[in-house]
């Protein structure tokens, strides 16, 4: 993007969603101390959670969820031609979240547990991410997204600049912190090959990361399989952790899982 969007008006934003629990939705309505101020900025014409005018012209498309039906792919399609600017918000969006669970499973499976007899009233494709279907231009990561992000992210469209995500992995932030390993426990961690930016928010609690701001752009794979091995894992296992949140990546991109399966 070379310059602020239309620099004389607020820019409008519409926010969609497809396949999701609206918890990201929630995360932009608990900006509570920064929403008057956002406000002057920007102007919603399309929330549903929040509020009830339709407006049909936006500048930017944010986009909560996962395709998950035919129906999605031409909405889209349509939002995108409409939107100069389009982002996704959150996991579901980017690189499948939750929804893409049912992606390991018979395509007709999820239906029937969900609908029973009715499953056909409901039909669905395999869950993928919105860039497999449009281009985005920004996404921003987790589940559910941070709102500073997701205010950061905005005020550097907003000026011109490049949206400020992290693309080192989750360990980045936690060794900063301090925290220990959740290797030394005996436990799996994918903090190695995870995009950093939420400060390492599960191993500070001493949990580990389950993965869910998706792949870091260039994770230093040799050495997390190195690590995997001292540990008695193997790929088998990073992958039944993997795809909780990136069920379309682990099943649609083979690279990481090449790397990880040598
Ligand atoms: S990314 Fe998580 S919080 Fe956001 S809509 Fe999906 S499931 Fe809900
Ligand atoms: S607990 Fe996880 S994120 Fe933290 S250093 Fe260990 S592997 Fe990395
Ligand atoms: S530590 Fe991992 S699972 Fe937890 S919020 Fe961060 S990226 Fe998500």
């Amino acid at each position: 993007m070379d310059g602020p969007l239309r620099p004389t008006k607020r820019p409008r934003l519409a926010l969609f969603e497809l396949a999701s629990c609206a918890g990201c939705q929630l995360q932009i309505l608990n900006c509570e101390d920064e929403l008057v101020d956002l406000l002057q900025l920007v102007e919603f014409v399309y929330f549903k959670e929040a509020i009830s005018e339709t407006g049909n012209e936006y500048d930017i498309a944010l986009i909560e969820g996962a395709v998950t039906r035919e129906a999605d792919e031409t909405r889209l399609r349509a939002i995108r031609e409409r939107a100069p600017l389009v982002i996704t918000l959150g996991a579901c969006a980017h690189p499948v979240g939750i929804p893409g669970l049912k992606n390991a499973h018979d395509s007709e499976e999820p239906g029937r547990l969900v609908y029973g007899d009715a499953a056909g009233y409901f039909p669905s494709t395999l869950a993928r991410p919105v860039d497999a279907i449009i281009p985005v231009d920004a996404h921003i990561p987790g589940c559910p997204i941070h709102k500073d992000e997701f205010l950061s992210v905005v005020t550097a469209l907003l000026v011109g600049r490049r949206p400020p995500i992290p693309g080192y992995p989750v360990c980045v932030e936690c060794r900063l912190a301090e925290n220990p390993c959740a290797f030394d426990r005996g436990a799996l961690c994918l903090g190695p090959v995870t995009r950093a930016g939420c400060g390492a928010l599960c191993p500070s609690y001493g949990s580990r990361c389950y993965g869910c701001r998706g792949p870091a752009d260039d994770p230093n794979v040799s050495s997390f399989e190195a690590l995997l091995e001292k540990n008695g894992l193997n790929a088998e296992d990073v992958l039944a952790e993997y795809v909780l949140y990136n069920g379309y990546r682990a099943l649609g991109d083979q690279a990481l899982t090449m790397e990880v399966s040598r």
